[in-house]
């Protein structure tokens, strides 16, 4: 089972690792900081062995790496990865942005239901089952992010149950939640925090989330 070092060290960016099995064009490793999609957040970019990763997937614990044929890996093979920070701490930012900005929704609308999330480069994205126009809470939303943000606080990212690799983040007094995606250590990474709304079907919100480098 690959040990996953982007949860141990989420800003870790290269490291050296050796390989543990090679079936055809899919490779695995004895160490991983390469996210595999999961929980919404995209997969990482970077290569093994100087060779770039064309995609990551979980398969239960585990995460298989596809490489380009004609790779050469064997297992043994003692190989360096490395991983594409900026696009990786952009993930991490959205990421972060996007639960910050969930958890402030399910605190003003109380058993509204979550239907989808998405987190990629560019933008993140929840999803609602809502019946209203979900923009009316933006400059409450805004407001209260920014305070968050502002404040720089520290945020706790550990295992509620080890063995069966669940994760949580915590910020005390403010929420702990569930997930497995890797997550910032401070509030104020985040940066200025901009919200869209798109209406995607009856009865169907969505908030598109942005960050930018601009100190809030
Ligand atoms: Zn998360």
């Amino acid at each position: 089972m690959t040990k996953k070092i982007f949860w141990q060290d989420p800003y870790q960016t290269t490291l050296e690792t050796r390989v543990t099995g090679v079936s055809g064009n899919e490779v695995t490793v004895a160490e991983t900081i390469f996210y595999a999609l999961s929980g919404g957040q995209e997969s990482d970019r970077g290569t093994i062995g100087g060779r770039p990763v064309l995609q990551a997937r979980k398969e239960g614990r585990e995460i298989v790496y596809t490489m380009a044929e004609g790779h050469g890996l064997k297992p043994g093979d003692p190989v360096a990865m490395t991983i594409d920070w900026a696009r990786r701490y952009r993930l991490m930012r959205l990421h972060f942005a996007a639960e910050v900005i969930l958890e402030l929704v399910y605190k003003k609308l109380g058993a509204v239901r979550k239907i989808g999330a998405h987190i990629a480069e560019d933008k993140a994205r929840i999803d609602f089952e809502w019946g209203e126009n979900i923009s009316a809470l933006f400059p409450a939303l805004k407001a209260e992010a920014l305070a968050i943000v502002q404040a720089d606080r520290a945020i706790v990212s550990a295992f509620s149950d080890e063995t069966n690799e669940r994760r949580y983040w915590e910020i005390p007094d403010f929420s702990r939640v569930p997930c497995g995606g890797t997550h910032l250590r401070r509030t104020v990474e985040i940066g200025a925090i901009e919200l869209k709304r798109k209406n995607i079907g009856k009865g169907k919100e969505r908030i598109e989330v942005f960050v930018s480098d601009v100190t809030p």
